[in-house]
């Protein structure tokens, strides 16, 4: 147990259940995160990962010795608050209190700013002048925003990357499946929903067009802070099987059908969401004006 919440979002293990309390005090712990497999950011140094690549990109690169013995780097401690976000162990609305992160990572507070502005400008965390930085929580507006741009990118993305299809691209997407597939047997729900956003993001890496990688990066993470605010409590942002057809169609170079079961998915996301009937933010204001 810790009286951090912070803390504990930040040392979570990879797979603990949504209410453990368990966390590791020490920040040594906090820095024992689960690498990640997603695409390195455009313009960004490659993120590190302290623990064993996942094998879709064990390829790409590996962790260096001399790399783990260092302090945080500002890629380190933003893919590190990035998927606690993305595995929603820090939820919508928690306050990144600088303080506080600049202790758990050992850095200065002036790191830690750089590294919540860069989060702030992909939509990540909300600043508010005076008061400091929050995990962000888009409202319905921005959700259906964000599915709208969701239905113009993807199926674009699709076509450039059945284009640009290789044997090697098509074996990462099943190689991220298979990632999938093992997620939901163990019913790591956490692992699930992190892996179905990245699923996305990297089919927009492998398209190859950095600037459409880019925005679906930030559309995947978006989504994920609303599957948080606005799921219904039984599903599970992307279905179990949809992954694995569309990449069969990718396969078979099938563009049109690949197209029509994107568009078909993410229907059935957004579908799942309560963005219509459901007001999760209360405004005061509105109720009070009269
Ligand atoms: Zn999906």
């Amino acid at each position: 147990m810790t009286d951090d919440p912070l803390r504990a979002a930040l040392a979570a293990e990879p797979g603990e259940g949504e209410d453990s309390e368990e966390a590791v005090p020490t920040i040594a712990a906090a820095l024992a995160l689960p690498g990640c497999a997603r695409p390195a950011r455009h313009g960004a140094e490659a993120p590190a990962t302290l623990n064993p690549p996942m094998p879709t990109r064990t390829a790409r690169r590996g962790p260096s010795t001399a790399r783990l013995q260092r302090e945080n780097t500002h890629d380190e401690i933003y893919e590190k608050i990035y998927v606690a976000i993305l595995e929603h162990r820090l939820h919508p609305g928690t306050k990144l209190v600088e303080e506080r992160l600049a202790e758990i990572f050992g850095v200065s507070r002036a790191r830690i700013r750089e590294v919540l502005a860069r989060l702030a400008h992909e939509q990540v965390v909300d600043i508010v002048p005076q008061r400091g930085a929050y995990v962000a929580k888009p409202t319905i507006e921005q959700a259906l925003d964000v599915f709208e741009a969701r239905r113009l990118i993807e199926p674009a993305v699709l076509r450039r990357l059945i284009e640009n299809l290789t044997p090697e691209k098509l074996a990462r997407l099943r190689a991220h499946a298979e990632l999938e597939v093992d997620a939901r047997r163990r019913d790591d729900k956490r692992a699930v929903i992190r892996l179905s956003g990245e699923f996305h993001s990297l089919a927009a890496e492998l398209a190859g067009n950095t600037a459409l990688a880019r925005s679906m990066r930030e559309l995947s993470v978006l989504t994920c802070l609303m599957i948080f605010l606005y799921d219904a409590p039984t599903s599970t942002s992307c279905r179990a099987d949809e992954h694995a057809q569309i990449i069969d169609a990718i396969g078979k170079r099938d563009a049109p059908r690949a197209e029509r079961l994107m568009l078909e998915h993410l229907e059935h996301i957004e579908s799942s969401m309560k963005l219509e009937t459901t007001a999760v933010e209360v405004d005061l204001e509105a109720i009070f004006r009269g």
